[in-house]
């Protein structure tokens, strides 16, 4: 395949992500067609739609490629079925439910021959490599991380979000793990209480607490009742000054001076990397948010909190 030939694309899962930020990132890119979509619901305009990958591949077999954007409880069944079918795979964050699930298909993509990208959008905004290179040349006295948002607002009538495997504020919250595990030192969880809301099966609140190699505690807020200013904050004390980098990943502050912020430009940087990886037959697949995320559920104690009702 030369850079020249567009990759032919189908994109599974058609809900908010999808019509947010997957077509218009394949839209403007000259590294795609998109040549068809499969959703039980969801449509996109202007090219064939089926109900499942399994109708799409069979129907389009000059398929290439695959995003996997559906929830997370049900990304590894279509994985599967498209790297056996020899489909390079795009997947949507988390990568899987289950850390072993992912393991299973970096396996399989290898035996197949072709490429699989666990993606992750937050690693990617515009202030992360400014504040990666800043956090490298300094040294680090303490670290934390606050995620709090309005579920309400972010994520109305997902109910696949509140059930085993939907991670709850971990959806979010893994967006935070994936910037610190590539900014920080490496860390473990040393101990989390994760708040369950009595009526559902994911937690609303967490509260962890990270810990290095050097023994530099790193504590994590992660609350979904967050109305109000909404803050989705890493910040750290150096002997460089002050460190916060605020907005998801969006802008970097030092000592209260602004030094980093660009437009944001997540999913075509997620697709530039995608082809790059499809192009030179290599994978992605990086399982260390998915990790911190699977310890906290099996370290952290479990409070069980108000009721939350949409
Ligand atoms: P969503 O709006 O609920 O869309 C997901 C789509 O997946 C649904 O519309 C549904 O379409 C399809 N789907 C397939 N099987 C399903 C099942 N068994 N149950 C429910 N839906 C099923 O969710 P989203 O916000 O796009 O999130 C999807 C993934 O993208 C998640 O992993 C999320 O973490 C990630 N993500 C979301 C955002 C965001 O801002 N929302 C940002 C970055 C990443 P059909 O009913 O047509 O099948």
């Amino acid at each position: 395949m030369t850079s020249a030939q567009p990759i032919r694309i189908g994109i599974v899962g058609v809900g908010k992500i999808v019509r947010d930020q997957h077509l218009p990132a394949l839209a403007a890119s000259s590294n795609y067609r998109l040549v068809a979509a499969a959703s039980r619901h969801g449509k996109v305009d202007d090219i064939p739609n089926f109900p499942s990958i399994e109708a799409m591949l069979e129907a389009v077999p000059e398929i290439e490629a695959v995003s996997l954007c559906m929830p997370p409880q049900f990304r590894y069944d279509a994985a599967r079925l498209a790297l056996e079918a020899r489909k390079h795979v795009f997947l949507e964050k988390p990568p899987g439910a289950t850390v072993s699930e992912v393991e299973h298909l970096k396996t399989l993509a290898r035996r197949e021959g072709v490429s699989l990208f666990a993606s992750w959008h937050s690693r990617y905004a515009p202030a992360v490599e400014a504040a990666r290179s800043f956090l490298a040349s300094s040294r680090i006295r303490s670290a934390a991380i606050s995620w709090k948002e309005d579920v309400r607002r972010w994520h109305p009538n997902q109910e696949w979000i509140w059930t085993p495997g939907g991670f709850g504020v971990f959806d979010p919250g893994i967006n935070a793990l994936s910037i610190a595990t590539h900014i920080l030192p490496p860390m473990h969880i040393a101990s989390a209480e994760l708040d369950f809301p009595e009526n559902r099966d994911a937690p609303i609140a967490a509260h962890v607490l990270f810990r290095t190699a050097d023994g530099m505690d790193v504590p994590m807020e992660l609350d979904w009742r967050q109305t109000g200013p909404q803050s989705w904050d890493i910040t750290a004390e150096t002997d460089k000054g002050a460190m916060l980098l605020s907005g998801g990943g969006a802008r970097l502050a030092v000592d209260g001076k602004v030094v980093a912020e660009e437009k944001e430009a997540e999913y075509p940087e997620l697709y530039r990397l995608f082809a790059d990886l499809v192009r030179s037959g290599r994978s992605d697949v990086d399982l260390a948010p998915l990790q911190h995320v699977a310890d906290a559920f099996m370290l952290g104690r479990r409070n069980v909190v108000e009721a939350f009702h949409d």
